[in-house]
């Protein structure tokens, strides 16, 4: 397993394995892996020859009043996971590698990006878009793999990857949750005990929602209903939102009648964390 940061290594890298006729599959993280990213390199590993993990806290996708200073960072901890699962190679750019001086080129994307998350982060996924592309372009993988957990993120990098013709496969991963049911993130070690305890209503909303759509329930307001009144009931929680969209447009929808997402926002505290279901897999 290598370590590189220069684009120049990736490219050499990869043009090797090309030339070899290996596949290649592309895990892109912001660091600090856990079972989650692991379970998105064990996928991309078995199945392609070679799989490029990308390691970096992207200043792009980051608001003004965000957490990007205080993101967590460990690289020697990620190595070792990586190694652990099979990965062949960590790009961890610095972020003037990827941004250099008059960079001045964004990837956007409307209707998807105007919803869920895109109301309480305006520039966060006009920041993934491009740094996706640009990892897109760099390491060209015949597939890339993300993370059910941001739902919306896969929603949208499937559409921008069929808008702009982009050559590869998306595959989207399950959830990764805790043993109490959190959905594992980076972000849950900004948590302090009593946080942590309380961050799982979010899970609780989960199962309580899906519970309700499996057992036949499609009116939308009836579920976000129940749900927000559960997250409301803890003290400690500050509700971004609850909503159910269409799964491919993301747009809010008043009857589940199609694919759809449920998906919600909730602060701990002052940690935003997000979780949700597809009503197809209930
Ligand atoms: P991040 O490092 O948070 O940007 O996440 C990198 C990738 O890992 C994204 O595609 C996430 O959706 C995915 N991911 C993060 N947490 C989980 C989880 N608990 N289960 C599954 N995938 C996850």
């Amino acid at each position: 397993m290598k370590i590189v940061s220069t684009v120049e290594e990736v490219r050499r890298q990869v043009e090797e394995w090309r030339q070899q006729g290996l596949t290649i599959g592309l895990v892109p993280t912001m660091g600090y892996l856990h079972e989650g990213h692991a379970s998105l390199i064990d996928r991309s590993v078995s199945e392609n020859d070679r799989t490029v993990v990308s390691d970096f806290v992207n200043p792009m996708q980051f608001g003004p009043t965000e957490d990007l200073q205080t993101y967590p960072r460990d690289l020697a901890h990620d190595a070792a996971l990586v190694e652990a699962h099979g990965g062949d190679l960590i790009f961890h750019p610095e972020p003037a590698e990827m941004y250099h001086e008059g960079f001045s080129s964004f990837v956007d994307m409307t209707v998807l990006t105007e919803e869920l998350c895109g109301l309480s982060r305006p520039v966060h996924f006009r920041g993934v878009c491009t740094v996706v592309t640009k990892l897109f372009n760099i390491v060209q993988p015949d597939t890339a793999y993300f993370g059910k957990k941001d739902a919306q993120q896969l929603a949208v990098i499937r559409h921008m990857v069929d808008d702009l013709n982009m050559n590869l496969r998306i595959v989207g991963c399950p959830i990764v949750r805790e043993e109490d049911g959190l959905a594992k993130s980076s972000r849950n070690t900004y948590l302090s005990p009593e946080e942590r305890q309380a961050a799982l209503v979010l899970s609780q909303a989960i199962r309580l929602g899906s519970d309700m759509v499996r057992q036949g329930t499609t009116e939308c307001a009836a579920v976000i209903q129940a749900m927000s009144d559960h997250i409301a009931a803890q003290p400690l929680a500050r509700i971004d939102y609850v909503k159910i969209v269409d799964a491919a447009t993301m747009q809010p929808i008043p009857v589940i009648d199609r694919p759809a997402l449920c998906a919600i926002a909730v602060y701990i505290g002052k940690t935003r964390l997000i979780d949700n279901f597809f009503t197809e897999d209930v």
